[in-house]
């Protein structure tokens, strides 16, 4: 008996005529939405992605987005994908995550290079914050939706893992997942994130972080006058252990007792300095640095509202001033970067492959020591 070729497999003359005929406009319709959650969302609700969002964002660290949107073209979606591609799109608010928005208080034209250019590398530090995150949420309880309604409603304290918080700002929606949030109520008392580095310190990125969830609390008709913000900086690859969360809240709200005010100095014009000014306290520990501040309005708002211009299409994105950020940078190392201000280390491996859809720039750190 003869093995039947691969031309024998049934529709597969019609899976490569349409992944020929309508794989670029998807790959164009997916990239267009900003961010992870919405490209998910999006195939999710065309009913192209049937798995949760989290089997998306594997499929895309693992394959790349070529490789995930290329494996959705077999032959049962295939008028699916046809009528998400062709049917009338509703014109959508632009839409960014609080971490892509925190990002661009290190450097804008990096976020806005990560949008417009494929490039893949390696980077140490997400991967051990990926793993210190899930062993922090391995340790809550669940809860469902309903007993967060009714404990919210009953004025029960609340101490809330990765709770999903969205809220339309300045004509743009910002969505995120905040590590740990306690309510009293419609009282927010602490926002908490949890930052995995091997330097202890808290950067601009981390301050705008916790204020967009305080905003975006605020908007969901939270009270944030007595908001406090608590930034926990952790070694990279430290064991965590059960409990520790609620000791740096503790830890936190004890900090906070001994005085602490918001205040707003910074001067009014320009690419704002979330640190400039911040009334904080700190506590170091053997096992974590802690940084505790109250939640200012005015602070968040004029940060936010920066960030936002860019998403809404007010302006152009800007680059960083610093030639440190510009010579570690892999979008330099490519060179991808008209606004750098120096040039790049040398010693990044940097390799330019054919992708599907254009160029796909693959830079690797250096091995070497520095
Ligand atoms: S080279 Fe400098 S300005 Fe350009 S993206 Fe990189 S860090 Fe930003």
């Amino acid at each position: 008996m003869t093995q039947p070729s691969l031309l024998d497999v049934p529709h597969l003359a019609d899976i490569a005529r349409a992944r020929a005929a309508l794989a670029p406009r998807l790959y164009a319709i997916v990239s267009a939405t900003n961010s992870l959650r919405a490209a998910w969302e999006s195939l999710h609700n065309a009913g192209l992605f049937a798995e949760p969002v989290g089997r998306f964002y594997a499929s895309v660290r693992r394959f790349g987005m070529d490789g995930t949107l290329d494996a959705l073209f077999t032959y049962d979606r295939l008028d699916a994908i046809r009528a998400f591609v062709e049917g009338p799109r509703e014109p959508q608010v632009p839409r960014v995550s609080v971490s892509t928005l925190s990002n661009q208080f290190y450097c804008e034209m990096q976020v806005h290079l990560a949008r417009t250019h494929s490039l893949r590398t390696e980077s140490v530090e997400l991967a051990a914050g990926a793993a210190g995150h899930a062993a922090f949420e391995a340790e809550a309880e669940e809860i469902s939706p309903e007993e967060i309604t009714r404990a919210i409603s009953a004025g029960e304290p609340l101490e809330l893992v990765e709770m999903p918080l969205s809220a339309e700002l300045h004509g743009v929606r910002l969505v995120g997942r905040a590590d740990r949030i306690h309510l009293e109520g419609r009282r927010a008392r602490l926002v908490l994130e949890f930052k995995f580095s091997g330097r202890r310190e808290l950067f601009p990125s981390h301050v705008v972080q916790v204020e967009a969830y305080g905003r975006m609390l605020e908007a969901n008709s939270f009270n944030t006058e007595r908001l406090l913000h608590c930034v926990a900086v952790l070694p990279r690859g430290r064991k965590v252990t059960d409990g520790l969360a609620a000791e740096i809240a503790a830890r936190a709200v004890a900090a906070a007792g001994e005085g602490l005010s918001a205040i707003d100095n910074r001067a009014p014009a320009g690419q704002p300095d979330p640190l400039a000014g911040l009334t904080f306290r700190r506590v170091d520990d053997e096992a974590f640095g802690l940084w505790v501040f109250r939640h200012h309005r005015a602070r968040a708002e004029r940060d936010l509202a920066w960030a936002l211009q860019y998403w809404a299409g007010h302006r152009a994105p800007e680059g960083t001033v610093s030639r440190g950020k510009c010579k570690a940078c892999h979008f330099n190392a490519a060179n991808l970067c008209d606004a750098a201000k120096a040039p790049p280390d040398g010693r990044y491996a940097v390799k330019r492959t054919e992708g599907r859809y254009g160029v796909l720039h693959v830079v690797q750190p250096s091995m070497a020591k520095r």
